[in-house]
């Protein structure tokens, strides 16, 4: 009984792993000019503002660093456009 209810733990704890490496979308606005822009919260490259060019996500290896202010959470696979 025991065993079963440890593995039941592993497999949330890869469940949840699974779910940190999907990443994030995240709808952020631009400081700079106020453009609202969609971004990846692990975006391996920087992203640009589209209208004025401000860093808006600064890869760091890991999780981004996100320069806009976030205004909302799109969760994974939700962007539809
Ligand atoms: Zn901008």
């Amino acid at each position: 009984m025991a065993r079963l209810i440890r593995r039941k733990v592993s497999e949330l704890k890869s469940l949840r792993l699974r779910d940190k490496m999907a990443g994030k979308f995240y709808k952020i606005r631009c400081k700079d000019c106020g453009n609202v822009q969609i971004v990846f919260s692990r975006a391996s490259l920087p992203v640009n503002c589209i209208v004025c060019g401000s860093l808006l996500v600064e890869p760091t290896g890991g999780l981004a660093k996100i320069k806009g202010e976030i205004i909302e959470e799109l969760g994974h696979g939700e962007v539809t456009s």
